[in-house]
């Protein structure tokens, strides 16, 4: 295949050399690399949804307690707005409890349950939480992990740096999270929906509590492949902690998506050499994405 002029720019934007354009096809380079890791049939005939899942003991245990430690000291020491996050102290108090029914539940009420929820204690340094973008008519899910700063001001994923590169990067295989036909769109939804206090790393009790918002959204979507960013995205979604750089490069299945693991673009920013792997990831969800298409 040769690159379009536009395509070139996309990948210039993206900050990948012209000499890496010239590397094979997307379309016929991934199949060699095809592996799976569930055998259980595609959900291309977008039927059964997929059931929630309980969290997985040996990824969630280990890092409660130590989460536990670091909960004692107060947010103001780990966050940093502190007289928002005093404000909301007072108003919002985590009840430990999740909205029940999530797993029956429409786009509308689910989108409800997760702007009021108070399951965990990222509700109460949350400007807003941030539910997903794009259409609901969308193939294609791209997974990221939690709001940033932007996001959390904004209501929306992806809007700040790491959203302009990831844009970048969609273009660049046709992609867009705004008007287009559904081959052509992406949903982006967080592992988590609520703004870690400074940006730090989810714990695991709060990926538990959040799960099941993007267990649903996933099976009222039905999207035709899956992009997992980064290492929390992963966790959830192939309960695998394995390092994103094992786990890019070949097709995982997750309910019978098509699930492809690449690099957060926060994570690209910072590894730009590495942005080169991410054009190959994406270029193997595009060549997947096409053969599992209905003829
Ligand atoms: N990083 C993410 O994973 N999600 C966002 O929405 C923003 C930054």
């Amino acid at each position: 295949m040769r690159w379009t002029e536009r395509q070139l720019a996309m990948l210039r934007e993206m900050g990948i050399d012209g000499w890496y354009a010239k590397r094979p096809d997307p379309a016929q380079a991934d199949a060699a690399l095809v592996s799976e890791t569930d055998g259980s049939p595609a959900l291309a005939n977008r039927s059964p949804s997929p059931q929630p899942r309980s969290p997985s003991p040996g990824l969630l245990d280990a890092a409660t307690a130590r989460h536990a430690a670091r909960e004692a000291a107060p947010l103001r020491q780990i966050g940093g707005d502190t007289a928002l996050k005093d404000a909301k102290l007072a108003i919002v108090q985590p009840s430990g409890h999740r909205p029940d029914g999530i797993e029956i539940m429409g786009w509308g009420e689910l989108r409800s349950a997760v702007a009021t929820c108070t399951a965990c204690r990222l509700c109460q340094g949350r400007t807003q939480a941030v539910f997903g973008t794009g259409n609901l008519q969308a193939q294609w899910l791209i997974v990221g992990e939690a709001p940033g700063e932007q996001e959390d001001l904004q209501g929306e994923p992806f809007v700040g740096k790491s959203g302009q590169l990831l844009d970048s990067m969609l273009r660049a295989i046709g992609l867009t999270r705004g008007e287009a036909a559904p081959a052509q769109q992406v949903y982006i939804a967080n592992t988590i929906k609520c703004r870690p206090p400074g940006n730090r790393n989810p714990q695991p009790d709060e990926l538990a509590q959040c799960e099941p918002f993007l267990i649903r959204q996933l099976a009222l979507l039905r999207p035709r492949i899956i992009v997992a960013m980064g290492r929390f995205a992963v966790q959830s979604l192939l309960r695998s902690d394995e390092p994103v750089g094992r786990l890019r490069g070949r097709v995982h299945h997750y309910q019978g998506v098509p699930l492809i693991v690449t690099y957060h673009p926060a994570y690209l920013l910072r590894n730009p050499l590495d942005k080169a792997r991410a054009w190959d990831d994406l270029c193997l969800a595009l060549g997947t994405a096409r053969r599992t298409a209905p003829a």
